[in-house]
Order: C-alpha cells, then sequence, then structure tokens
C-alpha cells in the first residue's frame, strides 16, 4: 500500500457529480429535504435514488448508474450546493490523509483534470455554475486541479453549442478550463451534430476527450466520426472494432480506463478481459481514472491496486510496470492552458 500510495499520480477521468464524498451527499441530502426545492420538485424517482446514495448501495449496470444521476444532481442545484460538492471532491483527490478530515479524505493524486456538464437550474444559469466550479478549483487547488466542460450527448444542439461557447470564453478570460469532454448515456444522441463542436474546440486550443465506444451498442460509424475530431485522449473505448484500434494506436491517443466502472456497468465482464491488455501490450499511452467514485465506491489508490494485485483478483502488474503506467497517465493531462 505505501509503494501505490507514494506513487505520483493523476486522476484525468472523474465526473464531479458522480464523485462526491458519501458524507457529503447525505450532508446535502438532508438539507434538501428541508429545502423548499424538494417541496417543487422531487420525484418519487429522485427520492429513491438519494435513499440508495445514502444507503451507499452498490449500482449494478449502466441502467442503474444512469437512473441515479437526476437524484445527484437535485442536491446540486444550488451555487452553494455545487461549491461545498465541488470542494469535497477536490479535498477528497487532493488532501493528504488526516485523521480529522470532515468527509474522510485518502491520500490520492498530485493532480486532477475533474469534469463536469453544466446545468442551468431555477437557481443557477450554465455560466454560474461554471464559474462556481471555477471558482472553487482556482481558490484550492490552483496549481493541482483544472477543468474539463462535458457536453452530454442528450444535450440540443443549441445547448451543446451555448456550452462550447461557454468553454472558449471562459478560457480565453484565463480562467482554469483545459478541454471539453462528450460524456451522457451513451446510447442516447446523434454524435453527427457535435463533430463540428469538438473541432472548433481544437482549433480554440482546447484538449478534447470523448467517451466512445462505451457500450456494444456504439456503432463503428459512429466512432469513427468522433475519431476524425482526432481527440487527445478517449474514454473507456471498449467496444472500439480492430481498424479504430489501429488509428488509436498509431496516433498515441491517450485511453482514460476505469476498471471497476466498466466492471460495475457490466460493459466489462471480467477484469482479465478488459481492453487494458491491448494498451498494455504495446506501451500505448493510458490513464488510470475513477470515473465516478459515488456509485461504484472506488478510489484511485482502489483502481492501480487493481493493477498490482496478482491474478486472478488483479492484473499482475509488477511496481516498475505500474510506475511506467501512473508516468503515462501524468505525460497525458492537457498542457494548453497551464505553461
Ligand atoms: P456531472 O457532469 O458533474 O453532472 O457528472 C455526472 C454526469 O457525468 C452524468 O449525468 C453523465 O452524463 C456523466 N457520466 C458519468 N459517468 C459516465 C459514464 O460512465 N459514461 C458516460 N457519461 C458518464
Amino acid at each position: 500500500l505505501a509503494f501505490l500510495e507514494h506513487l505520483p499520480k493523476v486522476e484525468l477521468h472523474a465526473h464531479l457529480n458522480g464523485s462526491i464524498p458519501l458524507p457529503l451527499l447525505r450532508d446535502l441530502a438532508r438539507e434538501y429535504a428541508s429545502s423548499p426545492d424538494a417541496a417543487t420538485t422531487t420525484s418519487d424517482d429522485i427520492l429513491a435514488g438519494v435513499q440508495r446514495l445514502q444507503a451507499g448501495e452498490a449500482f449494478t449496470d449502466i441502467d442503474d448508474i444512469f437512473s441515479v444521476f437526476p437524484a445527484i444532481h437535485a442536491l446540486t442545484s444550488t451555487p452553494a450546493s455545487l461549491k461545498r460538492a465541488t470542494g469535497a471532491v477536490l479535498s477528497h483527490f487532493l488532501d493528504p490523509p488526516t485523521s480529522d478530515s470532515t468527509y474522510g479524505s485518502v491520500a490520492s493524486v498530485a493532480y486532477i483534470e475533474l469534469r463536469t456538464t453544466p446545468r442551468a437550474t431555477p437557481h443557477m444559469s450554465r455560466r454560474v455554475y461554471l464559474e462556481t466550479v471555477l471558482d472553487e478549483i482556482e481558490a484550492r487547488a490552483p496549481d493541482a486541479a483544472a477543468l474539463i466542460v462535458s457536453l452530454d450527448r442528450r444535450m440540443t444542439p443549441d445547448v451543446a453549442q451555448e456550452v462550447l461557447a461557454l468553454a472558449v470564453q471562459l478560457r480565453r478570460e484565463g480562467r482554469r478550463v483545459v478541454g471539453v469532454d462528450l460524456c451522457g448515456d451513451p446510447r442516447a444522441g446523434d454524435m453527427t451534430a457535435f463533430v463540428g463542436l469538438f473541432r472548433t474546440a481544437r482549433a480554440e486550443g482546447l484538449g478534447v476527450t470523448l467517451h466512445i465506444a462505451e457500450t456494444s451498442g456504439n456503432s463503428t460509424a459512429e466512432s469513427k466520426e468522433l475519431l476524425s475530431c482526432e481527440p487527445e485522449r478517449l474514454g473507456h473505448a471498449t467496444y472500439l472494432d480492430e481498424e479504430a484500434r489501429e488509428v488509436v494506436l498509431a496516433r498515441r491517443t491517450c485511453i482514460e480506463i476505469c476498471l471497476t466502472s466498466n466492471l460495475s456497468c457490466k460493459t466489462v465482464q471480467q477484469l482479465q478481459d478488459h481492453h487494458i491488455r491491448h494498451y498494455l501490450a504495446r506501451n500505448h499511452p493510458i490513464a488510470i481514472s475513477t470515473d465516478d467514485i459515488l456509485p461504484f465506491r472506488t478510489s484511485i489508490l482502489g483502481e492501480y491496486a487493481l493493477l498490482l494485485a496478482p491474478k486472478p483478483v488483479g492484473l499482475g502488474l509488477t511496481e516498475s510496470e505500474v510506475e511506467a503506467v501512473a508516468r503515462m497517465g501524468m505525460e497525458s493531462r492537457f498542457r494548453n492552458t497551464l505553461s
């Protein structure tokens, strides 16, 4: 454990609202229950989701995971709650372990690119949403954290365009926006409308990372279309066909690997079958990441432990192989606004 704790690691694929430490979520849920919002907007689904999260239940497939995000979102729909969520996520990943930490920090990473999808709520615009997250990042961890702005596959073209414009503007204003992401339910949306936006993002100097081929239902045509944007990194990339994988290998595109997430969502049946094996065998850049620590009940340390643990529990890598993997993550950070 000491080896993994002291290994310099980065977190490059963590969704803010999927990474809220459970104790804070419990606090937010308690406060939400007595707020005016609860009286007007609480649906049975949201209540059920909050109860499951509060109980620390495990989520068992991709439908299950996506069903719970509306509940979490209800709890972070004001600037104040979003600020607390951002602060707690940063603390979880960046603070050294202390016995009196409010939300149970574990020693985690030297650097984090946190990603989030700006939501317009009755309490804030998308711009205020992003400014709230950025204020917290810049105040707490000016050298150790940066923001990736997520576009959700379910967004209308107008909203996606607005979100990209916000990412570009905020970066031009000198805020710590380093990139954009494509995320959301992998079975939703038509990606044709998004391709132009990601090309614009690249032209504006933003890093681009795309969730791609996350499920067996994602078509090869869609993957080809997304690869045509020449993203620097890819999320999951579980079901890339051989042709697409060759493109990725030739370009040395970094793959963000989320082992526990893929196993929990059942997009990968067992660890030994995980597509990480293709990339490890070729010394191809990967970034070990957590995705959503809240529903997947994992940590960056846990993900690295899976690399090191002997087979069949883990992948049986040696310490020097794990060090090389950690270095690859470090080298795959978006650097565009950091120089
Ligand atoms: P947020 O962007 O901070 O609100 O984080 C939660 C959002 O991240 C969800 O609503 C999803 O759109 C996205 N997300 C979280 N996990 C995954 C995943 O495994 N695949 C695709 N999208 C995801």
